[in-house]
This record gives structure tokens, C-alpha cells and sequence, in this order.
């Protein structure tokens, strides 16, 4: 018997799941009461943790003012115009202006459909293939499903959108040569400056700098996709600042809210601007009902205060040091086959007769929720998270490394 709710990435005849009822700092509860340590954040989204009031004060605040209004011409609102603002002046992105979505996948499918209109504006319309990273994930909308790198993700739909090129994740050489075949026909890189839910994979030394230089030499976007990284994952304001690259387009959504309500956007630099607003009669025709929804841009501004009152940041890379070298340490002891990460964000790889999605079982019966990926098991705790339940994680991803 399934439920009436058909839930998202799950199969559709499953009927028991773990209900949530209530969280607070890096704690959530079931409804039988039992404690976990929430150790991916919800879905990588929750940085400052469950039951902030400043935020819930300054939703309840906006929503009981004005909750929402659209932003279509000719119509803006206070929390989205400084938020916007704020966003501005945080990205490491030239010039940047900012466009608000719902989610992450809205946010790249925007950005893909902002580089493609920025070269047609410019008169380049031949430039249309977005090229992605393999083991990238990118969203569930149709542009991101057809950019995304997870294959297992896009098969089963029908046809995907044309333009769009796979290459080799690690492998800038690949890169390389298909910018040296098709680089006119390119309008823009997407990729993640760690890659998240593909694996928890951060770049190859020097990787994010050549990739910089190629869209350079071939007149391409690059889009930086921080729907994970952004907002503090990486100890920095936007992943990307970890390898000292400007992208042209960056791509956010969940922690900048921290998942109080949604919000995404997308951060536009100059070189997308420019063919944008050389026209003043030029209408950008895309949009959602909740670009700039008041609540969630209030929420997000009471997000990125408590960041900066609680040095989150700083934190992020102390805490994820002192994760790393638990896990590491697990690895040492023969537990797992190796781990990865940078900032707060990581991953054991697990050895092959250890499924992922049993390990994750036996750490939710020991009071720890982690991330089953291909091969792996991703940690991602919210910025907040104490040393002592740091240690709790490690400690329980130990004892679930075998049955
Ligand atoms: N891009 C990246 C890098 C993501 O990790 C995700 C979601 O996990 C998305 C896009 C899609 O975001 P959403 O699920 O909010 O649509």
C-alpha cells in the first residue's frame, strides 16, 4: 500500500517513511521521539540548523506585512531589491546583478537560459551547447536533467534537451579538446565547485583555473552551480572563492535560506549583463510567480545575518577539519575504502560489499542521518553542529560500517 503523497526520488509503491516532526540546532526528532543528529543538513540545505527564531521572527515579520507580491514589470518589493543587493555585493562576480527563483533547478535552468540569450543578443545564436561535468547534478527540471552527469538521473523520460555535452569530470584535457573542436558553438560551463550529490567530489588541483581560462580564450560562460556550496559549505561565502576563479554566472538556492522557505536565484556578472541591457526595448521574458517572494528574501537576509553574528563561516572549515579527520581515521582503521571532501562537506567511499543504503539504515538506527550516493556515503551537517555531535557522527558511522 502506498501513500498518497508520491515523494520525490523514491520508488513509488514505498509506504514507510520516517516521519520528521521537529528539529532544533543540528537535531531533528521522528514521531516516536527518537534523536538524530542530522549530518546532511536535511538535503545539504540546512546550514544554521532547525528552530532559529531570528529567521522564524523575520518570516512571521514579512509574512504578516506583505507575505508576497509578484515582481513582473512593473512591480518590485523592499526584500527583494536588498537582497538582491546584499547578494551583489557578497558574489565574487563582476558587476553582478541577481535574478530569484524557487529552487536550484529553476535557478539553472534560468542560468542556461540567460547565457543562451546573453550570446544570441551578442549576435553569436550559434552558441548553444552547455557543457557539464560527468558525476554533476545539476537539478530535476528538463535543462538541468539534461545537463546533470548522473546518467542513472536522466534515463526514463523521453528526450532530453539538445545542446548539451558530457564531458569526463576530472579530465581537463577533455575539456580541453572539445573546446579546441566546438568552441564556437559553446555558450557556457556549468559545473559545481565541489560536485555534491554525484559524490562529494571536490576539483583536481588547478582545475577550476584552466576551466576559467578556456571560457576566456573561446568567448563561453562559465556558470558556477552553488546550490550546495554557496552560503558557507565551503568556509567562504561561495565555493568558487576556495580556487580564485570569477565566474560569469553563479547558480544558489537552499542555504541561503537554510530551507525556512524556499529560494534560489542566479548572480549575473557583466558578460551576461551587457548583451542583456544593451537594448533598452529588450524585454527578459522569463520568470516565475515567486522571483523575489517577499518571506523568503526576508528569510534569507535573517540567514545571512546570523552567518556573519555567529562567524559561521570560520566555523564551517574548523568543523569540517575535525570531521575530516574522523572519517579519515575510520579509513585508516579499515572501515571504509577512502573519504573525501573540503570545507563542511565530505564523503567515505565504502568498500564493495558494503551497499550504501545499508550503512545509511544501520547510522539512522544509531541516532545519525547520512546520505546513501553510488559507492559512498555523503556528510554535510549544518554549520551549527557541535563538536560533540561531530563526534556522535563519527562514532556512529563507525559502528554501522558492518552488519
Ligand atoms: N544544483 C545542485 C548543485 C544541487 O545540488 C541541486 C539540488 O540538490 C540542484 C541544483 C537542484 O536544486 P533543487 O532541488 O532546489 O531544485
Amino acid at each position: 500500500m502506498s501513500t498518497t503523497f508520491l515523494h520525490p526520488f523514491s520508488a513509488p509503491t514505498k509506504d514507510d517513511f520516517v516521519r520528521i516532526v521537529r528539529g532544533e540546532g543540528a537535531l531533528i526528532w521522528d514521531d516516536r521521539g527518537t534523536e538524530y543528529v542530522d549530518a546532511m543538513s536535511a538535503l545539504w540545505f540546512a546550514n544554521l540548523g532547525y528552530g532559529r527564531r531570528e529567521v522564524v521572527e523575520a518570516i512571521a515579520a514579512q509574512a504578516g506585512q506583505l507575505h508576497a507580491y509578484h515582481c513582473f514589470d512593473p512591480f518590485t518589493n523592499g526584500p527583494a531589491d536588498d537582497l538582491a543587493a546584499r547578494i551583489a555585493g557578497l558574489a565574487p562576480v563582476d558587476d553582478a546583478r541577481v535574478f530569484f527563483t524557487g529552487s536550484g533547478s529553476e535557478a539553472v535552468d534560468t542560468a542556461i537560459k540567460l547565457t543562451r540569450a546573453a550570446h544570441q543578443l551578442a549576435g553569436q545564436p550559434h552558441r548553444q551547447i552547455v557543457v557539464s561535468r560527468s558525476s554533476g547534478y545539476h537539478g530535476t527540471n528538463l535543462g538541468g536533467t539534461s545537463a546533470q552527469g548522473i546518467p542513472l538521473n536522466q534515463a526514463g523520460w523521453g528526450d532530453l534537451a539538445p545542446h548539451f555535452v558530457s564531458v569526463p569530470g576530472d579530465d581537463i584535457e577533455a575539456m580541453s579538446v572539445l573546446f579546441a573542436e566546438r568552441g564556437d558553438e559553446i555558450a557556457a560551463v556549468i559545473s559545481e565547485p565541489v560536485q555534491g550529490a554525484g559524490g562529494v567530489l571536490p576539483p583536481p588541483d588547478g582545475y577550476w583555473p584552466a576551466l576559467r581560462r578556456l571560457c576566456d580564450d573561446h568567448g563561453a560562460h562559465l556558470i558556477a552551480d552553488e546550490v550546495i556550496c554557496g552560503f558557507g559549505r565551503l568556509g567562504t561565502w561561495f565555493g568558487i572563492e576556495r580556487y580564485g576563479v570569477r565566474p560569469d554566472l553563479i547558480t544558489f538556492a537552499k542555504a541561503v535560506t537554510s530551507g525556512y522557505v524556499p529560494l534560489g536565484g542566479v548572480v549575473v556578472g557583466a558578460a551576461v549583463r551587457g548583451p542583456l541591457e544593451a537594448a533598452p526595448d529588450h524585454v527578459l521574458r522569463t520568470g516565475y510567480t515567486y522571483s523575489g517572494h517577499a518571506t523568503a528574501c526576508a528569510a534569507a537576509a535573517a540567514c545571512l545575518d546570523v552567518t556573519e553574528s555567529d562567524g559561521l563561516l570560520a566555523r564551517s572549515d574548523e568543523a569540517g577539519a575535525r570531521l575530516g579527520a574522523g572519517l579519515a581515521a575510520l579509513v585508516e582503521d579499515g572501515l571504509y575504502a577512502g573519504v573525501r571532501g573540503e570545507g563542511f562537506v565530505w564523503a567515505l567511499a565504502t568498500h564493495d560489499d558494503q551497499p550504501p543504503a545499508e550503512v545509511r539504515n544501520r547510522a539512522l538506527a544509531g541516532g545519525v542521518v547520512i546520505r546513501p550516493l553510488v559507492g559512498a556515503l555523503a556528510f554535510c551537517p549544518p554549520l551549527v553542529t557541535t563538536d560533540a555531535q561531530i563526534d556522535r557522527i563519527v562514532d556512529t558511522a563507525a559502528a554501522a560500517a558492518r552488519a
